[in-house]
């Protein structure tokens, strides 16, 4: 197998009975051809969902094109958010300094679209010229009258990871600015749900149900005016927790809100986030309709699978998304259409991640870190897997290697989160990796050949050494 000998730690297969202690979080292997994304991409992607804020991208308009609508998240209200918005940074500017135009840009931009907030991310061209962009901001918010806050997320400075980092830091600001505000009883924050295809809104009515406040959604269809209450709610409930751990751990230290991390792909983890919320509120009242939901949901919805794991019976997928706490959902969700895991891979995960993936993997799945097009293609290839679930940048690797892609990225239009999800997951699994089409192609074709020039998968390094 192919695997440059800097990255040789980052990749593994499972084993039972020793620790897979997966090398992970740190920076890219240059020439590695890495599948992660930049630090400003990192902090746009958790911030952009905020529908009332303006979002301006101080940079070459090519960074800007990474925003445009780019997400799946969708809006109950204001659409400012899908606007893209850009200074346009060119020659002239990258000589004599880029501040003047950010100032003019963002006055002219606040007098036009009149939002709650603005979010200005700096990019790699601004940390090479040294644009003071916190200085701009604060003159810019005084002048205006709104929070003007600046995203240092210069592109070369970190992973995607430290874009979610800055992203925190710049939400942390907002946290805590309105303070007259009063919550009911069993009031939470949504954190880390992006409200990809309406997921968010599927979600906030399984806990209204239960009888479950929503105050903020931090930041799926998210507002500038509940994120500044965000701190009087009774708990933050998080989802891709890579994503936003930094800012429950922020708002504990400051408000002392508590906190849990949640996922809601797949029936167990679905009503698994359920029922702690109703248990952190030690409410009978809450747990036994959480209780009445999910036998109410699994009595459709179990039914509905059955044909679909008959048929799935036996494929094998690979995984590679951008954090390991949706990897282990998709393995558990995979395990119910009675799909086998063969690769599981991300690019944020940590220590923690991959060992809990490692415990519920069959033997010999490989799990890997920080992975690239050349690595990936070869796992599909050795593994001899059915179909591939990723996003945007795994796509090709797939189509390219004839089999299923199934898109689990933000840009994806179909909710896959909740107990309906699960059934659109499902369908989706099937549908692709069940296409006669795949027959025709290349990889079925090597398959089918069995004469592969590759090393065996069990030549790669496991746990037990
Ligand atoms: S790496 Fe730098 S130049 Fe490229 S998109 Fe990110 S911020 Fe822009």
């Amino acid at each position: 197998m192919d695997i440059l000998k800097e990255r040789k730690n980052q990749v593994a297969t499972a084993a039972s009975g020793s620790p897979l202690n997966l090398d992970c979080g740190k920076k890219s292997t240059a020439g590695a051809v890495s599948q992660r994304a930049c630090v400003f991409c990192g902090s746009r992607v958790v911030l952009y969902p905020i529908t009332d804020a303006l979002h301006l991208i101080h940079g070459p308009v090519g960074c800007a094109a990474y925003t445009w609508d780019i997400r799946g998240s969708l809006s109950s209200g204001s659409e400012m958010y899908r606007l893209s918005f850009t200074t346009d940074l060119s020659e002239n500017e990258v000589v004599f300094g880029g501040e003047k135009k950010l100032y003019k840009s963002l006055i002219e931009l606040i007098d036009k679209h009149q939002p709650k907030a603005a979010f200005v991310y700096s990019t790699c061209i601004v940390g090479v010229i040294g644009d003071d962009v916190e200085a701009v901001c604060r003159r810019v918010s005084k002048e205006k009258g709104i929070d003007v806050l600046p995203v240092q997320s210069e592109g070369f400075n970190g992973t995607k990871k430290d874009g979610y980092k800055v992203a925190c830091e710049a939400l942390d600001k907002l946290v805590g600015t309105d303070n007259e505000a009063q919550l009911p009883d069993y009031s939470i924050n949504i954190l880390g749900d992006f409200n990809l295809a309406g997921e968010l809104w599927m979600l906030t009515e399984y806990y209204k149900k239960m009888g479950v406040n929503i105050n903020a959604t931090i930041t799926g269809d998210g507002r500038v005016d509940d994120i500044r209450k965000a701190h009087k709610a009774s708990l933050n409930v998080v989802q891709c927790s890579g994503a936003m751990m930094h800012l429950a751990k922020l708002m504990k230290d400051k408000y002392d809100v508590p906190f849990m991390k949640v996922s809601y792909f797949g029936i167990e983890d679905m009503s698994d986030a359920l029922y702690d919320v109703a248990h952190f509120f030690k409410s009978e009242e809450l747990f036994k309709k959480a209780q009445l939901l999910v036998k109410e949901e699994l009595g459709t919805l179990i039914p509905a699978l059955a044909k679909y794991r008959e048929a799935l019976q036996g494929k094998k997928a690979a995984i590679y998304v951008g954090g390991a706490f949706k990897a282990i959902s998709l393995v558990k969700a995979l395990r119910l259409i009675g799909v086998q895991t063969a690769v599981v891979g991300s690019q944020t995960g940590n220590k923690e991640d991959y060992e809990v993936l490692k415990e519920l993997c069959d033997e010999g799945t490989i799990i890997v870190d920080d992975s690239n097009p050349n690595e990936l293609s070869q796992f599909v290839i050795q593994t001899n897997s059915d179909i591939f679930i990723g996003g945007v940048k795994e796509r090709p690797i797939a189509y390219k290697l004839g089999l299923g892609f199934c898109d689990h990225n933000h840009e994806r239009k179909e909710a896959l989160a909740g107990y309906e999800g699960m059934l659109n997951f499902a369908k989706e699994i099937y549908a692709t990796a069940m296409s006669p089409v795949w027959q025709f192609t290349r990889h079925h074709k090597m398959r089918s050949s069995v004469a592969l020039d590759q090393t065996p998968v069990d030549s790669l390094p496991n746990s037990k050494e």
